[in-house]
């Protein structure tokens, strides 16, 4: 399997280039060549373990690594740091799957794929006899951070520097960040928003004299955001795992159509989706639902991209973008795989805010029903599952959640669906539980913590236990135009 740009016709690597790399220097995103089809059955996958569903899929898209190399690297990131044997338990409420993708190190879905990353990339450095340290720059709103520094920390031949914005992420997200271990470890909060930390990111991706610099330092850059191929990937696994979970309680019969609701932002997970359906799991309806900032709705009802609107902050921050990175690889593979389509598309994005796909486009966009959430249906969505049922989600899952309730209104469509659930109520605990009554308001952020285990049956996680008393290791604050010379302070290249 080769991968090629989003953006150049005839480039072609391997899978561990691809994940060294990150992103290609014309500033496109490395694609498989084609998407896979599964081998086994689903009846046998039924019977198979998370990691070994893991090797299954992954194998399909990885071919230049051994199966020694591929299985080592499932079996140390897919280990006790979950919580849970299943890795990705599905929890049922209300007539709908909760796939519970926050049993990790950092207790958000982040951590399905950057518990495996860190593996991916320094297998892929070893395989191609990379000697330069590695420095994992990443831009983050508030999951991928903490789950990425936890991934990378103290491993060898690696650095990583996270970038978030500094009053854009929750009060437990930046806590976890600015408290973390490791000497290589480098946490930064700009003066911007998401789209201006990964803006920065990316451009000193494409600056071809900073890399210079960099290699004459034996140092060259890898990306740890949702761009990397070695992200994607991993992610598709949990909606293979989910299908053949229903299918061995005989929740659903062999072959049997289901839908997903994804809580999307960068449109990394819900893409993840789109690949398993292609690769043959009977997924109807692919629901990307957005919040307030709901500039995937707009696109999915228009054909039209604009970015060109006012950035809100939400109670949930992981989604609070506007220039989904994730969904060029899907305007390039509508586009019937063409790169210059594609680049003609991002070249009108980078100048204009703006691109319209044509019609021919919108005919191969069929799989997918966009769906935004308010701020109010979102606590709305909370506050009413937890009064009907007792189970507690977080900010994110409820936008899911709620679209997931307006669809099936307006659709009658009563298929089995899988909600993505992607965090931890422990994680927004404070939107969480003012959503269910505002008389928490004036409590601590720890002392709702506790207050959230009581009421919801469900121990404290380690991860938030671990960051009640852990001193702040980290307070550097930057403007978001001085990224780079951060970056080059940080790594002693002035
Ligand atoms: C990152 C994140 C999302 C958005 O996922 P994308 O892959 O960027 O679309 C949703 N919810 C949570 C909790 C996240 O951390």
């Amino acid at each position: 399997m080769k991968y090629l740009s989003t953006r150049t016709k005839g480039v072609s690597i391997e899978a561990s280039e691809a994940i060294l790399k990150g992103l290609n220097d014309d500033g496109g995103l490395f694609v498989p060549e084609m998407i896979p089809t599964l081998e086994v059955p689903f009846e046998e996958l039924s019977k198979m373990s998370y990691q070994e569903i893991a090797y299954e899929v992954m194998k399909l898209y990885f071919t230049d690594f051994t199966e020694g190399e591929l299985k080592d690297c499932i079996n140390k990131a897919y280990d006790d740091k979950f919580d849970t044997p299943f890795i990705a338990p599905l929890a049922e409420a209300c007539g709908a799957y909760y796939l519970e993708l926050f049993h990790g190190a950092t207790i958000a879905f982040k951590d399905m794929a950057l518990s495996i990353l860190p593996h991916l990339l320094t297998t892929s450095a070893k395989k191609n006899n990379v000697k330069n340290d590695i420095v994992i720059l990443t831009a983050t709103s508030g999951d991928t951070g903490k789950a990425a520094l936890a991934g990378f920390s103290d491993v060898k031949g690696t650095k990583i520097i996270v970038f978030y914005p500094k009053n854009g992420v929750s009060p437990i997200q930046e806590k976890q960040m600015i408290t973390q271990k490791g000497d290589n470890t480098y946490v930064v909060g700009i003066h911007g928003n998401f789209d201006d930390a990964q803006t920065g990111v990316k451009k000193m991706f494409n600056d071809q004299e900073l890399q210079k610099i960099m290699n004459a330092n034996n140092m060259q850059f890898s990306s740890a955001n949702s761009i990397n191929i070695g992200r994607l990937i991993p992610q598709v696994v949990y909606y293979v795992y989910s299908y053949v979970k229903l299918l061995g309680e005989e929740k659903i019969s062999n072959g049997e159509k289901i839908n997903v609701v994804v809580p999307t932002g960068n449109f990394g997970n819900i893409l993840a989706a789109y690949y398993a359906k292609n690769m043959g799991v009977p997924i109807d309806k692919l629901i990307c639902a957005s919040n307030e900032n709901k500039v995937l709705f707009d696109f999915f009802m228009t054909g039209k991209y604009d970015r060109n609107r006012e950035f809100k902050l939400t109670s949930s921050p992981s989604m609070d973008i506007l220039i989904s990175s994730n969904l060029e690889r899907l305007i390039y593979h509508i586009a019937g795989n063409d790169a210059l389509k594609n680049k003609e598309l991002m070249d009108s994005l980078n100048a204009t805010g703006v691109y319209e796909i044509t019609d021919e486009m919108k005919k191969n966009l069929t799989d997918f029903v966009g769906g935004y959430a308010t701020e109010e249906d979102t606590a709305k969505e909370i506050h009413d599952l937890y009064e009907d049922t007792g189970y507690v989600i977080d900010t994110h899952t409820a936008v899911a959640s709620s679209v997931l309730k307006k669809y099936i209104l307006d659709n009658e469509d009563d298929k089995v669906t899988v909600i993505a659930s992607t965090a931890s109520p422990y994680k927004f605990t404070r939107s969480v539980m003012n959503a269910i009554d505002q008389k928490y308001d004036s409590m601590g952020d720890f002392e709702l913590v506790d207050e959230l285990s009581k009421l919801s049956n469900v121990e404290v996680p380690k991860a938030i236990e671990d960051i009640r008393t852990a001193p702040v290791l980290h307070d550097r604050i930057c403007d978001k135009s001085e990224m780079k010379e951060t970056v080059m302070s940080i790594l002693g290249l002035e």
